[in-house]
């Protein structure tokens, strides 16, 4: 009798997602997490390595974002903090850059709205930003305060009368070259305290100038933006952002989805090198009946299972509001370092096509550099864990 074919990408673990761990889900969120995987692999994955290799953002996304309905899944829409993470780690697996737009506009602007902001100002500005009419960014970094910059803020915000007066520069921002409003965070000159502020990109003195020559998230645009003598009114100071413990809260929760974007990007290595290796031949057979690639595959499968086990604890002790900011910080720094090694990994199995973005792996490969460095660098959330379990701080 003849053997039965196996289709090789038709196996039960073909998946990453070699634990199920989706199945933690409920059903109706479990379907929800399918309906975003099909929309991603038909709207964006196709499209994904285009706009990369053009560093241009595709604007015709948006839209089609809005009628996905994907803005603040946890605190709108009733959804688990599981499926939130779940969720940001599919975004990664078809595009990191896009995963990283939404990583700006939800996590991060979105998020400092809903933590920061009085009722009022939620109840006036929420529905356009949750429907995706207006499009934000958060500006916190600076040219000269990068890791440092809780203590290093160097922007100023001067009262006068009615409205505040900013001054300064900040680098790095996501989605700035086309957002229309950009929380930005400043020092109070009277009390030497990190405030924030809803900045209308239209004002007077604002100016964004996008970074060129980036070999990560090309797609991503960021700027640097000159804050020359800004107006903002006094009903766009964020009223509970007050210091930067307060802006702290917004980083406590990003943190952990961009540890979520670790456990994407592997996802999307494993993806690509194992189905490459299947269906490349050399030496008469295929790439993966060799041992040495085997054993590489179940590297990179090994690293991606342990980032989303960590992830899917760490979501669970969230939805009990029980996560600390060192669990974050461990997550982050665990899950980048072993995706660092997954996509190096899966870059190697794709041989020379592994450095064309033809095939994705390229792509998936830069693309970690950039997680690995922004929302505190490895290094950094490796020191606040280390201050966590030794009392010492190795870093002010
Ligand atoms: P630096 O702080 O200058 O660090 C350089 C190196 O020194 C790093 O390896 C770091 O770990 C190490 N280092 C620094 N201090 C110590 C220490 N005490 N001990 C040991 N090592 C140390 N910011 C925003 O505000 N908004 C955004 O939308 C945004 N988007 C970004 C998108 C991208 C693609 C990138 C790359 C960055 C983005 N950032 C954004 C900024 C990001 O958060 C910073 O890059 C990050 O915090 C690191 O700061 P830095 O690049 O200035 O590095």
């Amino acid at each position: 009798m003849g053997q039965t074919a196996i289709d090789p990408n038709n196996l039960p673990y073909a998946d990453g997602d070699f634990y199920a761990f989706e199945e933690v889900l409920s059903a109706s969120e479990r379907a929800r997490l399918h309906e975003v995987r099909d929309w991603l692999a038909k709207e964006v994955r196709p499209i994904a390595v285009d706009c990369w290799n053009r560093g241009e953002f595709p604007m015709e996304i948006i839209p089609k974002l809005a009628e996905l309905d994907v803005v603040s899944p946890v605190r709108r829409q009733g959804y688990s903090n599981l499926l939130a993470g779940l969720l940001h780690a599919e975004f990664t697996r078809a595009d990191t850059s896009i995963a990283t737009f939404m990583g700006v506009h939800d996590g991060l602007f979105t998020g400092s709205i809903e933590a920061l902001a009085s009722q009022e100002q939620q109840d006036a500005w929420l529905p356009d930003i949750y429907s995706l009419k207006k499009i934000g960014a958060f500006g916190l970094t600076e040219p000269l305060g990068g890791s440092d910059v809780a203590g290093g803020t160097r922007t100023t915000a001067i009262r006068d009368g009615g409205s505040w007066i900013l001054n300064g520069a900040k680098r790095w921002i996501g989605n700035a070259t086309f957002s229309d409003w950009v929380v930005i965070y400043a020092r109070d000159v009277a009390d030497n305290q990190v405030k924030g502020f809803l900045v209308d990109t239209t004002l007077e003195g604002y100016q964004a100038t996008k970074i060129e020559n980036k070999i990560s998230l090309r797609t991503v645009q960021n700027a640097d933006i000159i804050l020359d003598n800004v107006v903002v009114p006094d009903e766009f100071h964020l009223k509970g952002a007050n210091s930067f413990k307060d802006t702290n809260k917004v980083l406590k929760v990003t943190r952990l989805a961009v540890a979520w974007q670790a456990v994407g990007q592997q996802m999307a290595a494993f993806d690509v090198a194992r189905r490459y290796a299947v269906e490349r031949h050399q030496f008469g057979k295929p790439l993966a009946s060799y041992q040495l690639v085997q054993e590489q595959l179940v590297q990179i499968l090994g690293n991606t299972v342990a980032s989303m086990g960590m992830m899917v604890r760490l979501a669970q002790l969230e939805d009990l509001g029980a996560a600390k900011d060192e669990q974050s910080a461990l997550a982050k720094a665990f899950t980048t370092a072993r995706m660092r090694e997954s996509v190096a990994l899966g870059r190697g199995i794709l041989g020379g096509n592994g450095i064309v973005t033809d095939y994705e792996m390229a792509k998936i490969f830069a693309d970690a550099e950039a997680i690995y460095s922004y929302e505190g660098t490895h290094e950094i959330n490796s020191l606040v864990t280390g201050r966590a379990i030794t009392g010492i701080a190795a870093f002010v």
